[in-house]
């Protein structure tokens, strides 16, 4: 089917974080025959739009939402294709299954990004990055689409990034559907090496096993949000089933029955500890719905 309706789709089961409540449709988009159909599903929706990936850096409100999301899910799964050292992806791959490829290709240059779990579309939509690697400073073109515009490729050039920022700058609602990447030939061995190493510090210092959204605050510029927070007192906090984790202060986690009140009270606390203490404003890193 080209798109796929699911009404009151359960947001924990959506997300890595494990919490919210229902929003009010879920779109699913089998392929580029089921995009029409999208544009008239977000003209019948309104403002409350928004694309999901794999969910990795969201938090969910309780209760009933008023929200409407749009999921890529090709029925017939699109692959990776590899020219050169150019990479085309579709955006519904998932981050470490495109590592993969780049691990057998011997290409280099997303080694950083190892321990990501997010899709390929939501890491260029928050443009995701690690240990010193952005994903844009890969990304060749884009091919987005928009209601009003339908599919159309655009330069990395003519858009905006930063840290955790990505606009397309395309004025209405933006799909990410696939993206060519440039990447730099390298050796299996190495990339496999440095992917594994990057892995490894992870899992030495973040909870990657446990129900998170990954960094809840964004790093100040020039300083740690993680070390901010445990000054403040904030590693291991924990309210209900949310605890901000003993192993990584930034990482809020759900370490069962946890649910947005939970989290976002949590936020608030430690966003006016870390305030009066330091002067210092958190921005939260995940997204928060609706
Ligand atoms: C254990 C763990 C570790 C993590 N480590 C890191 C890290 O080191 N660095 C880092 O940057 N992040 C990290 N994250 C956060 C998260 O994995 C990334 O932000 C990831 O890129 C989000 O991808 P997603 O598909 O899950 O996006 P989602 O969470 O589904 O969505 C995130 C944002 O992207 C938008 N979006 C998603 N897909 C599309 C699309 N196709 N088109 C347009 N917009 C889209 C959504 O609207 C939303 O605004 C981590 C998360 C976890 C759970």
């Amino acid at each position: 089917m080209s798109l796929e309706l699911l009404h009151k789709p359960d947001m924990s089961a959506l997300t890595s974080l494990g919490i919210g409540g229902k929003a009010r449709v879920l779109a699913r988009v089998g392929d580029e025959n089921g995009l029409d159909e999208l544009a008239r599903f977000i003209e019948k929706e309104g403002p409350e739009v928004i694309a999901i990936g794999e969910g990795s850096n969201m938090l969910a409100g309780d209760g009933e939402l008023n929200l409407a999301l749009i999921q890529i899910r090709r029925s017939r799964r699109a692959g990776v294709t590899v020219s050169e050292n150019i990479v085309r992806t579709p955006a519904d791959i998932r981050l470490p299954g495109l590592l993969s490829v780049l691990i057998k290709m011997g290409l280099s240059g997303m080694e950083g990004l190892a321990g990501i779990p997010g899709s390929v579309g939501g890491a260029i939509a928050m443009n995701a990055g690690s240990y010193g690697t952005e994903i844009s400073g890969t990304v060749k073109r884009v091919r987005l689409w928009t209601p009003g515009k339908g599919l159309f490729w655009k330069n990395a050039s003519e858009m905006d990034w930063g840290y955790r920022h990505f606009d397309a700058r395309t004025g209405e609602f933006t799909l990410v559907w696939e993206a060519e990447l440039r990447l730099f030939p390298s050796s299996e061995e190495k990339v496999r090496t440095a992917v594994k190493e990057t892995f490894s510090k992870k899992k030495a210092t973040q909870p990657v096993t446990e129900k998170s959204a990954g960094c809840v605050f964004k790093n100040p510029e020039g300083f740690s949000a993680g070390k901010l927070l445990d000054e403040a007192g904030f590693r291991g906090r924990r309210l209900g089933g949310m605890a901000f984790s003993e192993m990584h202060a930034n990482f809020l986690v759900n370490t069962g029955g946890g649910n947005a009140a939970q989290a976002l009270e949590l936020m608030d606390l430690a966003r006016e500890t870390v305030a009066e203490r330091s002067g210092i404003t958190l921005n939260p890193e995940v997204i928060i719905l609706p």
